[in-house]
Order: C-alpha cells, then sequence, then structure tokens
C-alpha cells in the first residue's frame, strides 16, 4: 500500500504535480524507522526547463496585479496552512524525523506567518518622491524577476515560506529546489498557493540534488539565488551567482557562542542552552554550540544541565510526548557519531549522553561535554547534531575575543541580569541574530541571517524585502533640455 507521505508525483510546475520518471529516483526515509516512506525522482533538464520556462512566463503579469491582490492570495495561503496544521505537521515529521511536538508549532505555523506577515506586507511597497526645484524623481519598488531558492533539509516547509512569501509579495516568481532529503513539504507549499489563488507558476517546486540545484543558479533567466544550507555549498552558489551577476541571498552555517555570566538565573540559562543545542535535535543553523560559562557558576550550571538533559523524552516521534527526535539521515548521524568520538578524543569531560540511542531509527543521545577548549574540533566545526560544548571562561574581554575567534557569525547570546553588560556584550560580538536572556527565537517580524562566514542578506522581516525587490529611480524634467550643441 502506498504510504499517506507519497506524493502525487516528484515535481510542481504551472499549477500542478508533473513526473519524470526518466530521473533518478530519490528515496525518502523516514528517520525514526529507517523505513523508505516515499520516492520522488530527481529533475530532468527537461523538467528544469519546463520549470525556469513557466516561472519566468508567469512572473510579468503577477508584477502587475496590485500589492494588494498578491497579499490576499497569500494571506489565504496562510490560514489554509494554519487550517492543515496537523497534516502538515505530521508531513513535515515524516519528511524530517523531528517530533510533533515540535513540528506544531514550529514549522506550517512559521511558514503561515511568513505568508501572513509578507502578504501584509505586498500592499505597502512603495517609493519616493524627491523634489528637485521644478523637476522631480520618483521611486519604484519593482520586483527582480524570477528567484531561485534552495533549501536544506531542517525545515523544509518553512524554509519554502521564508523564501516564497517575500519573494512573491514582491511581485517575483520562484523555483524552489528543496533538499534531496526532505522532498516532501515544499509540494504542500505550492499546492497551497495555488488553491488560494496564486497564478499558476508563480511558485514551481522540482526536485533534485546538487546538479539540479547547479542547473538553476547558472540560468541566464534567473535574477535571484537564495540559499539556505551549508558554508561550503554557500561558497560554491554564491560564486556561481556572481558570474551572472545575480543577486543572493545566503543563509549559511554557525558555531555560535552563548555566553553565561555568573549572575545569570541558571535556570533560564540551561533552559537557552537546551533550546539552543537540542531543539530539532541540534539540526539548527543558528544553535548556540559554544556555551561559555563563567568559572563560578560552573559545576552548578553542569549539575542542573545534566539534570535537564535527562528528561528528554526520546521515542516515536509522531507521540506527541517525545520531546526529542532523531538525526535526519544515517549519514548525518555517522557524521554526529564522529564528532562525538573527536570530542571523548581530544580529552573533552563527556557529561551525558555521547552515543547512538539504543533503538530503532537514527537517534543520538542529547550530548553535553564540559572543560572544552577553543582549539578542540567540536569548538570549531559546526556539528548540526545534539552535541552541546561547555568552555570555561573568567573575564569578559576574554569571552568576547574567544566568542569572536570563528568564521562564522549567524547568532550570539547572553545570559546576565546586568544589563548594561548584556548591550555591552552584543554590541560587541560578530553575530547577525543575537539574544539577551533568551536562545533560538526567530519571528517573522526581526531580521534573520549571518554575518562573516555566515551569510549575505537578511531573511523575514522588512528587510527581506530589501533582498527580494530593486529601486528605478525616474528622473523627470519639467522645462526644456539645455545642451552644449
Ligand atoms: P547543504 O549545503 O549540503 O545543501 C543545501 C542545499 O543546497 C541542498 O538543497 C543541496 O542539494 C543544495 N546544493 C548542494 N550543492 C549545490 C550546488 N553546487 N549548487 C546548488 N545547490 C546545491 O546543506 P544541508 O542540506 O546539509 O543543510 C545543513 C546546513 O544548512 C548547515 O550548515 C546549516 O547551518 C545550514 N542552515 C542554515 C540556515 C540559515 O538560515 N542560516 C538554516 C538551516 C540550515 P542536495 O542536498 O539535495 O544535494
Amino acid at each position: 500500500m502506498t504510504h499517506p507521505a507519497q506524493p502525487k508525483a516528484s515535481h510542481f510546475i504551472n499549477g500542478e504535480y508533473v513526473e519524470d520518471t526518466a530521473g533518478t529516483p530519490i528515496p525518502v526515509i523516514y528517520a525514526a524507522t529507517g523505513e523508505q516512506i516515499a520516492t520522488v525522482h530527481a529533475a530532468t533538464p527537461a523538467i528544469v526547463e519546463q520549470a525556469l520556462s513557466t516561472a519566468k512566463a508567469a512572473q510579468k503579469a503577477w508584477a502587475k496585479m496590485t500589492g494588494t491582490e498578491r497579499g490576499r492570495i497569500l494571506r489565504r495561503a496562510a490560514d489554509i496552512m494554519r487550517e492543515r496544521n496537523h497534516d502538515l505537521s505530521v508531513l513535515e515529521t515524516y519528511d524530517t524525523g523531528k517530533p510533533l511536538q515540535e513540528t506544531l508549532v514550529a514549522d506550517a505555523t512559521s511558514g503561515a506567518d511568513a505568508l501572513e506577515y509578507f502578504g501584509g506586507l505586498a500592499a505597502s511597497l512603495t517609493g519616493e518622491h524627491i523634489p528637485l526645484g521644478e523637476d522631480w524623481v520618483y521611486t519604484k519598488r519593482e520586483a527582480l524577476g524570477l528567484c531561485v531558492g534552495i533549501g536544506a533539509w531542517n525545515y523544509p516547509t518553512q524554509i519554502a515560506c521564508w523564501k516564497g512569501a517575500p519573494a512573491l509579495a514582491c511581485g517575483n516568481s520562484m523555483v524552489f529546489k528543496p533538499s534531496e532529503t526532505t522532498p516532501l513539504c515544499a509540494l504542500k507549499v505550492a499546492e497551497i498557493l495555488i488553491e488560494a489563488g496564486a497564478p499558476a507558476g508563480v511558485f514551481n517546486v522540482v526536485q533534485g540534488m546538487g546538479e539540479v540545484g547547479g542547473a538553476l543558479v547558472t540560468d541566464p533567466r534567473v535574477d535571484k539565488v537564495s540559499l539556505t544550507g551549508s558554508v561550503p555549498t554557500g561558497k560554491k552558489v554564491y560564486a556561481a551567482a556572481a558570474e551572472g551577476m545575480k543577486h543572493v541571498t545566503m543563509e549559511l552555517g554557525g558555531k555560535s557562542p552563548l555566553i553565561i555570566f555568573d549572575d545569570a538565573d541558571i535556570d533560564n540559562a540551561v533552559g537557552g542552552a537546551i533550546n539552543g543545542n537540542f531543539y530539532s535535535s541540534g539540526q539548527v543553523c543558528s544553535n548556540g554550540t559554544r556555551v561559555f560559562v563563567q568559572k563560578g557558576i560552573k559545576e552548578k550550571f553542569l549539575a542542573r544541565l545534566a539534570e535537564r538533559t535527562g528528561n528528554a523524552i526520546l521515542g516515536d516521534p509522531m507521540d506527541e510526548a517525545t520531546s526529542f527526535g532523531p538525526m535526519v539521515t544515517e549519514n548525518q548521524m555517522n557524521i554526529v557519531l564522529g564528532y562525538i568520538e573527536k570530542g571523548k578524543e581530544e580529552g573533552a569531560r563527556l557529561i551525558c549522553g555521547g552515543k547512538r540511542a539504543d533503538m530503532d531509527g537514527y537517534f543520538i543521545e542529547p550530548t553535553v561535554f564540559a572543560d572544552v577548549t577553543d582549539d578542540m574540533t567540536i569548538a570549531r566545526e559546526e556539528i548540526f547534531g545534539p552535541v552541546m560544548s561547555v568552555l570555561d571562561f573568567d573575564t569578559e574581554e576574554e569571552v568576547v575575543a574567544r566568542a569572536n575567534d570563528t568564521e562564522f557569525g549567524l547568532s550570539a547570546g547572553v545570559f546576565t541580569k546586568d544589563f548594561t553588560r548584556a548591550h555591552r556584550v552584543i554590541g560587541n560580538l560578530e553575530a547577525g541574530s543575537c539574544f539577551i536572556n533568551s536562545y533560538n527565537d526567530a519571528p517573522v517580524e526581526a531580521p534573520f541571517g549571518g554575518v562573516k562566514a555566515s551569510g549575505v542578506g537578511r531573511e523575514n522581516s522588512k528587510e527581506a524585502i530589501k533582498h527580494f525587490s530593486q529601486v528605478k529611480s525616474v528622473y523627470v524634467r519639467m522645462g526644456d533640455v539645455e545642451a552644449a550643441f
């Protein structure tokens, strides 16, 4: 019998599901059991061509609609997503393995927030009037044209919406390629947009690996590329986009610092560290995986952290009591287990976890290492799994310098009751998305993105509008034209 997660077809182009079984089969594996639940096919060159030409053809008419009309469609899509939150969350759990306890509140809901927020902004995208004596200039905020979105595997619904909603609000069309690991959810986003009234062709989904992404990025019809992925992929995609002078948004990886001063509320700090390391089993780009704890509270912090981490419930992700799911794939599990072994070899002190859980699926126990030093591999590289490194520090000056000593700059957090210090420290940290006495909140109203190698551009908020539109300025002369001859 066909599994309920199996989509009608692999791709969604020009308002309908499209199949081409000549493309390489991509098995969809449910991470909690290792069982194959669906198959899709990578896009063939013919499918890529169909998606790009459709999106190109649909864009101009979409941009000519009023912002109010476009916004209404996006807001209707948001409502449909919320009505179907349960089914969409189940699908997200099948796609990623993340527990339903999380997906019910963090995925379709976050996607709906983006559709609603950018739907609301669509009618407000106006230009300026600039008086110049009798003459004047007016500016218009115009769409970029055809945009490509490429997603990572940790938040397949959210990423499709965080890219699709601002792109469409500004009058662009989009071809979106999900990660081959999680191909299912973006198809539902495309289906819902059509149901909400989006014209066929403005949001299309094609499946495939990096080579399909590469074909999209290098196509001359494409005006913008928005990627969520790792730094190495980001460098490749950014370079390919530069060749065609395309706009880019790069949402890449991190190794973010979370700094806990000795005056912090210990339970809140432990909560922040748990949210910043173990949500989605640690598969979150903004995670605060270098937890710097001031020496005075170190052992107390570790004891409370170990106690609360012991309360994680590993199990069937479809059971709403389960609070901790598997790694997305066997491969990702093995990568993370490799880092755990490195941590042990390089002399970090294992506080809890440290191995694969004794159960079906790709579960790793939530793992905490203490006495981690700056040069250890687990403190330098993005692990993308449930591995927290706790490092000690003495002074503010020292911890800020150490926190910044990384190529990454996605997020940073600080826990302290001294607000003057909190703002000063955040001011000195090299990161795009920061937190004071909190960690990993990502409301659509706030800009999200990194500095240094962690990215270029911002998603969410009014900032995202700037990255999906461009300004045309028009000089208007009221009198005669003077010329030299
Ligand atoms: P990857 O960088 O491996 O892949 C990202 C996407 O790019 C995938 O869809 C991938 O396809 C595609 N891709 C790979 N090579 C190319 C290429 N040459 N041209 C075009 N597209 C290509 O990332 P993961 O999927 O492993 O995701 C994890 C990473 O994403 C982590 O580093 C994480 O930090 C980052 N991330 C960043 C976020 C942010 O907002 N800053 C949020 C979430 C994750 P395929 O995999 O199918 O081959």
